[in-house]
């Protein structure tokens, strides 16, 4: 049984994306893969079998000129808290390979106990999970450059954004060394944030006033993704367009926000 009282108490990190400042250049895509060692194919035009634990989708309102207007919106694992850290993926997992950290609020996936069964893939109404259907295959050298603080995963098993929790866990580790002090905003940013050049992805936590995430996701546009279904993402969005907000969040056509 989860600890629900914990929660208001402890970090609860989460990103705060802009959409009116990115551009989609996919910054954040290529810092996340190199950053957690994410395997790609020489031929990634079957991107049901592509891995990208953040990937920039580009919206259209469906207009025709001169109406017609875009959007990109980077969409990580938005690390549900569902009700007391029952996210969907959490929820189906039967292996508990993946589970949620009350003392943090992420959302983990721990690739040893993953049989590859996909329940969580499924469950998942964002698409941020993917399996793994090869062993990974770098380019002659490459394995140089790969980063030692992230475990490269093996063919059948399920893999996804983790906030670079490894960045969390050197940041404590250096907080520690330092007297035992807090780790502050400054000291854990997940590597998408860092690389994106329009500042649109914002990250710390949601929990902690001082953090810029929490005045942000209070914004009068901000928004979380299919936001009805009740799985209660870390991961906020901010578009000054109302068909943006509105196709986030699925509204039926002639359907009333409620706002
Ligand atoms: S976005 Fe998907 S993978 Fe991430 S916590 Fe939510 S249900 Fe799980
Ligand atoms: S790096 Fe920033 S601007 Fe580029 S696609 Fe990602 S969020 Fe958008």
């Amino acid at each position: 049984m989860k600890n629900e009282q914990s929660h208001e108490t402890t970090k609860k990190f989460g990103m705060v994306i802009n959409l009116d400042l990115c551009t989609g250049c996919g910054s954040c895509m290529v810092a996340c893969m190199a950053e957690n060692n994410v395997p790609f194919k020489p031929d990634e035009t079957d991107k049901l079998k592509s891995i990208t634990w953040m990937r920039v989708y580009r919206l259209t309102n469906g207009k025709s000129f001169p109406e017609t207007d875009i959007c990109y919106l980077p969409r990580p694992c938005q690390h549900c808290e569902g009700h007391g850290g029952h996210s969907p993926c959490v929820s189906v997992c039967p292996a508990t390979a993946t589970d949620y950290d009350s003392q943090t609020g992420i959302v983990s996936q721990i690739y040893t106990r993953c049989f590859g069964c996909r329940y969580c893939m499924a469950a998942c109404p964002y698409h941020a999970r993917y399996f793994n259907w090869f062993d990974p295959v770098w380019p002659d050298g490459m394995e140089k450059y790969l980063n030692p603080n992230v475990s490269p995963r093996m063919r059948g098993v399920v893999e996804k954004c983790s906030f670079c929790y490894h960045r969390y866990q050197a940041a404590k580790d250096r907080a520690y060394v330092e007297g035992q002090r807090e780790i502050e905003e400054g000291d854990y940013q997940t590597a998408c944030t860092q690389a994106c050049p329009a500042g649109a992805i914002t990250f710390g936590d949601l929990n902690n006033p001082e953090h810029a995430v929490y005045k942000l996701k209070q914004d009068a546009n901000a928004f979380r993704l299919l936001e009805r279904l009740g799985t209660n993402p870390k991961v906020y969005y901010i578009s000054s367009k109302e068909w943006v907000r509105r196709a986030a969040d699925n509204y039926l056509p002639n359907e009333k926000t409620g706002k």
